[in-house]
């Protein structure tokens, strides 16, 4: 891909320059080649999207139109995005190191994320409610106002999507974060909602530094709502803020989710989807499957075939269609992964391959690093306890379906999950103990546009997707009319 230029902030249907001028390189991480400038936005910016933002609400022309009306925007947003997958997908894959398949899945499923959503808004009614007074009660369903929509890197226009799509449904306006490293697609989906039809001013994006406009943004007067997707540790100093503020907040965070494979199951198609289920997106994913609880009686077959699958990955060029594992975001992530590596050398978890970093061209010149399994792990090992964001999984024996679950939920997470047997009754059973927001049965699967996603203990608060979502970027309003 040539080098695209300079990319402004999105604000009030324009694109401008950051006002102190500050601007950033974007790179592409299979090869560290510059992708794009991109404007920086510092506090000053902020203000300025939060009052184009509030601006365009208060003006009451969005949020009163009519959710048939929305929806159809929403409809028209989806079949540009249908229209331009090619474009989208190819900027996904070169910003965010994603192999161009899994890019045009995720642009597909943003598609989806914005249907869903046109047709959902006009089935999300309010109540009439037999009450004891004479007369008539009933709830509506009111739209916040700002929003602030705080996403991470590792599937930007994908969660980005899981937030606009419902917050604009519900006539909220928005101010959209994106990471810093991968501003491009959330830039481009403005530019497509605008074309689509949307008003300026209600969806406003600002590339910038969360460490430096995060709080800004967050503890903004006029933002009533924020949305945040990234790490546990940030996640919680959102929740902090925004409590000052009474602000609703909703949070998707860290995970390391169990993997549980019982003797019964059926292997063939447990191993290949569990390879997938820890290295899709190079492991830097919330909902990675990468603790992995194996019954004792299949442990050493399970491991042998795991890694030997996961030894043939095709690492390689991103924008070639046979790649199915791309680099890592930067250097510096690749750097936090293996220091796991070390960790779980020294843990005395027993390394069977991988993490090595590829020497050869092309692929030394992105931040590769070729997957690892480790075997030997006990639960209480930090490479089996912490989230570690990238290619390494970790297998754990166990033996009987008491003590998978006890390993299982000896976790601060609670995200995500699957459980692996041909036994429906064990499944039934272990899947209701299992301290989880998400888990399936036979299958790696956790998105589901039409069903709640998001995690338990420090995996979240709230849920995205399905109709719940549009609860949380609402107010319910009781009104009493009097028949006297
Ligand atoms: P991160 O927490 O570093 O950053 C996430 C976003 O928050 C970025 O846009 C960042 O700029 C911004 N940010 C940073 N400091 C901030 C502050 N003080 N105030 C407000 N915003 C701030 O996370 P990341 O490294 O971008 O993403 C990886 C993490 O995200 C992993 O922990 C992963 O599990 C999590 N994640 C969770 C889900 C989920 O749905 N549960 C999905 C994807 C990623």
């Amino acid at each position: 891909m040539t080098e695209i230029g300079f990319e402004g902030l999105s604000i009030d249907g324009k694109r401008l320059p950051a006002q102190e001028g500050r601007e950033a390189q974007v790179f592409d991480p299979a090869n560290g080649k510059v992708l794009a400038r991109v404007a920086q936005a510092g506090v000053a910016d902020v203000d300025r999207a939060v009052q184009a933002a509030y601006t365009k609400f208060s003006a009451g022309s969005w949020r009163r139109m009519s959710s048939r009306a929305r929806g159809q925007l929403l409809q028209r947003i989806a079949e540009l995005i249908r229209d331009r997958a090619e474009m989208l997908a190819r900027l996904e894959s070169h910003n965010a190191g994603k192999p161009i398949g899994a890019a045009r899945g995720e642009i597909q499923a943003v598609a989806g994320c914005f249907e869903y959503y046109a047709g959902a808004i006009n089935k999300f009614s309010g109540e009439t409610i037999p009450g004891a007074a004479e007369g008539t009660l009933l709830t509506f369903h009111e739209p916040l106002g700002v929003c602030a929509l705080i996403v991470p890197w590792n599937f930007p226009l994908l969660i980005a999507s899981w937030k606009i799509a419902p917050a604009l449904a519900m006539g909220n306006t928005a101010v959209v974060k994106p990471a810093s490293a991968t501003p491009l697609s959330v830039l481009a989906l403005a530019d497509l909602a605008l074309e689509a039809g949307l008003p300026p001013g209600v969806l406003n994006v600002i590339p910038g530094s969360g460490g430096e406009i995060g709080a800004a943004l967050v503890g903004h007067p006029l933002v009533r709502k924020v949305a945040f997707t990234g790490s546990t540790a940030v996640g919680s100093q959102v929740m902090r803020q925004a409590a000052e503020g009474i602000k609703r907040v909703s949070l998707e965070l860290g995970g390391k989710s169990a993997n549980i494979v019982f003797a019964d199951a059926e292997l063939d198609t447990c191993v290949e989807s569990s390879v997938f289920a820890v290295y899709d997106n190079a492991g830097q994913d919330c909902c990675s499957r990468s603790r992995i609880l194996v019954e004792r009686e299949i442990y050493d077959e399970f491991a042998r075939r795991f890694a030997r699958r996961a030894q043939a990955l095709r690492l390689g060029d991103t924008q070639d269609d046979q790649t199915e594992i791309g680099p890592l975001i930067s250097r510096e992530q690749r750097q936090s992964v293996r220091r796991y590596l070390e960790i779980g050398d020294r843990e005395g978890a027993q390394r069977i391959c991988g993490g090595e970093i590829p020497s050869e061209e092309p692929l030394a010149r992105g931040n590769y690093l070729r997957p690892a399994v480790y075997t030997q792990v006990s639960s209480q090992m930090r490479i089996a306890q912490e989230e570690i964001f990238g290619p390494i999984a970790a297998i754990l024996p166990f033996e009987g379906e008491a003590e998978a679950i006890r390993i299982a939920n000896d976790s601060r997470y609670g995200l995500s999950g699957s459980v692996w047997t041909r036994d429906i009754g064990r499944a039934l059973r272990v899947v209701r103990a299992l301290e989880t927001g998400m888990v399936s049965v036979n299958s790696s699967s956790s998105v589901h546009i039409e069903a709640p996603f998001g995690g338990v203990k420090q995996s979240g608060l709230g849920r995205e997707q399905g109709m719940v979502a549009l609860e949380h970027y609402s107010e319910y309003k009781s009104v009493f009319i009097s028949a006297e």
